[in-house]
């Protein structure tokens, strides 16, 4: 019988954010699997809960029964979900499928149904402080061959310390005015079409920064750039806001990287709220959480598009595009870039070639770990300064 052995999670920083990577070994001879647990805002949270509290729980267990180890760490410290334990709940999950793809001699892809297709189209980032240095940056993904770029201003861009209304002790954090940045945005949106044309596939994020009222009317000054998608309009607290913006705009909406439960994207996809599911899919359980949230997706027309941000591992990014390659309703995959470090820590790490990603055809997610490599980044203490974005008078604004 396969049993687990061990379970450890180790962090390591080659690419300025703490990763976390899970490792489940087994008493089979040179069998283990790599998972990504990355919540880099709690990481020793989460790599507490993986050792501490999921490692007694799970070994001498056949790692094959993938659902039923998975609704056991779902349910067996009672109180369940959140980021914290499912982090370490997805990153393990992750691991099993890895350990699962090895045993049957096949990439995950082919686990969950094989190809739709060889490779994934990828979006990449044009960012700066004026509608020019934006233009610049995405001409330069679309010269490489990328036809997906998300395109900001960011706020802290938006508004100069010289031009802020502010009051005479701010707090620390990113100051900016949200209607400057709705402002700037839509100005810059007008420019890359005008030269770059209708071609290239343009998507944007909010991240939650706007007030609802604004929020609507972003949107809708937004509809004649024809954006792939508009992403995180609003909170999910905000959700309901949803509503009223369906009813009057067209722009694709995408929504869902904030949210910490299997199944809280749900009323979403069911009332038709969004185009495009964002799901984080180590913050919701993992890939048996995730593929399950793909194929309700596929029902209701809601195309995956899951958040592939850097503070997260290669094998993280792999496990996405695993299940990118096995999906119909694909939309498109985010990729931060990486650095040589991160490569040399993660051997096997996807790779892109004319604007698609193609992970390799190993068992498993195709990625190792080199302990070794990682040794050399350890742990960095860091300032969470961009999830303190402040309005003008320094009132906190979501991230
Ligand atoms: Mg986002």
């Amino acid at each position: 019988m396969i049993k687990i052995t061990d379970i450890r999670a180790t962090i390591t920083c080659p690419d300025d954010m703490n990763i976390i990577v899970v490792r489940v070994d087994t008493n089979q001879p040179g069998l283990y699997g790599l998972g990504c647990a990355t919540y880099a805002q709690r990481c020793w949270a989460v790599a507490a809960d993986i050792e501490k509290h999921i490692r007694p729980l799970l070994i001498g267990r056949d790692p094959r029964n993938i659902q039923d180890l998975w609704q056991m760490m779902h349910v067996n410290g009672y109180w369940r979900n959140g980021p914290v334990v499912n982090s370490a709940l997805g990153g393990i999950d992750m691991a099993l499928w890895d350990i699962q793809g090895k045993l049957a001699g096949m990439p995950v892809y082919q686990l969950l149904g094989g190809k739709c297709r060889e490779a994934a189209a990828v979006y990449r980032y044009a960012a700066g402080a004026d509608k020019e240095a934006v233009l610049e940056q995405a001409q330069r993904w679309w010269s490489e061959g990328y036809h997906y770029i998300r395109c900001q201003i960011l706020p802290k861009y938006c508004s100069p310390e010289s031009t802020l209304w502010r009051t005479e002790h701010p707090n620390d954090g990113f100051h900016c005015d949200p209607l400057k940045y709705l402002r700037t945005n839509v100005q810059m949106f007008e420019y890359i079409r005008e030269k770059m044309g209708f071609d290239v596939q343009l998507l944007h994020d909010a991240h939650e920064r706007l007030l609802p009222s604004d929020a609507l009317r972003f949107a809708k000054e937004l509809e004649p750039i024809r954006l792939f998608f508009l992403e995180d309009l609003f909170s999910p607290e905000q959700g309901e806001s949803l509503r009223r913006l369906r009813v009057q705009c067209a722009t694709p909406i995408a929504q869902g990287e904030l949210f910490v439960g299997p199944n809280d994207w749900l009323h979403l996809v069911k009332d038709r709220l969004i185009d495009f599911m964002r799901v984080h899919p180590s913050m919701i359980g993992g890939i048996s959480a995730a593929i399950r949230c793909a194929h309700v997706c596929e029902a209701f027309g809601v195309r995956m598009a899951w958040h592939g941000p850097i503070d997260m591992s290669p094998i993280g990014h792999a496990a996405q595009m695993h299940m990118d390659l096995a999906i119909t309703n694909f939309g498109v995959q985010e990729w931060p870039g990486m650095n040589d470090a991160m490569r040399d820590v993660f051997p096997g790490t996807p790779e892109l070639r004319n604007g698609y990603g193609y992970v390799n055809n190993e068992p498993g997610f195709g990625v190792g770990f080199n302990e070794a490599a990682a040794r050399k980044y350890p742990y960095r203490e860091v300032d969470w300064l961009w999830t303190q974005y402040r309005n003008q008078d320094s009132t906190m604004l979501w991230p």
